[in-house]
């Protein structure tokens, strides 16, 4: 992970803020600068919040203090968005007026594909009531998280883990920065490998009377599906085959004894 695109990846966090109108528990607002930071966003704004400063919410934010200490305070949503290229409210209920609607997964494209050049904002709802319907009509587009329908409104903070997570595994995909594969510390084994190996089984099976020369070949074309789909690596490979000989090698013993009994 070069040094180049981490500051890429801070610098477009950096223009999303997380915005919460009239928060009633100070806790959330902690518990919400703790989800920001943990996904690398720090700009959070509060509109009219009940309490803050709190020691409750600097309890909740745990390490993420400085997210709070840098937290601006303002008195309505249009100034919290005013310099913002797009707005995006989080709603828990699907509202009475169609209105452009995406998932969070959706959301974060829209948003990221702003941040390349402008700022961004996210907002979130009272505890007890949501958004207005005014407030629903500054943003863009509503983002609903696709819950349980008979239970579908998640507290405050657990709903901007949600939507941060998704903006930040959209721009480690968009930087090529996800790689969920397994790489082993030594080289992958050639199909010649592959072969000398299923050859290895195939006679071992054999003389354990497992396979029958006279039956169907399944068995092995399903063992080669299996180590096929196994990315086996040549000390993989090694330890299969010295178990396969360390068996023949005990069959043959066994037999011996067996023979001059
Ligand atoms: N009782 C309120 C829910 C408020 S939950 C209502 O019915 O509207 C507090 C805030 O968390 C919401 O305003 C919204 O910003 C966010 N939220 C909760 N559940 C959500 C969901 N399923 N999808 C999107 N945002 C959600």
């Amino acid at each position: 992970m070069s040094a180049k695109q981490d500051d890429d990846l801070n610098a477009r966090l950096a223009r999303v803020r997380v915005v919460l109108i009239n928060t009633s528990h100070p806790g959330n607002i902690g518990a919400v600068a703790r989800a920001m930071k943990n996904m690398g966003l720090t700009q959070l704004v509060l509109v009219n919040p009940a309490e803050f400063p709190s020691g409750e919410a600097r309890a909740r934010a745990s390490g993420a203090t400085d997210v709070l200490e840098q937290a601006r305070v303002v008195s309505s949503l249009d100034a919290a968005v005013a310099d913002c290229a797009v707005v995006l409210g989080t709603s828990a209920r699907l509202r009475s007026i169609p209105w452009p609607t995406l998932d969070p997964r959706a959301a974060a494209e829209q948003v990221l594909d702003t941040t390349e050049s402008a700022e961004a904002a996210l907002v979130f709802g009272r505890e007890n009531n949501g958004l207005s319907n005014e407030e629903l009509d500054r943003c863009n587009y509503l983002v609903h998280i696709p819950a349980n329908p008979e239970y579908s409104s998640l507290n405050i903070a657990a709903a901007v883990q949600v939507l941060v997570y998704e903006l930040r595994m959209t721009l480690l995909d968009q930087l090529g920065r996800r790689d969920n594969r397994f790489h082993s510390d030594q080289p992958r084994a050639t199909a010649g490998d592959l072969e000398q190996l299923y050859d290895h089984l195939q006679q071992t099976l054999t003389e354990l009377d497992f396979l029958k020369p006279s039956a169907p070949r399944q068995i092995m074309r399903r063992l080669r599906r299996l180590f096929g789909r196994a990315e086996l690596d040549r000390m993989e490979i090694n330890i299969l085959r010295g178990i396969l000989s360390a068996t023949r090698e005990k069959l043959a013993q066994t037999k011996t004894e067996e023979s001059e009994r």
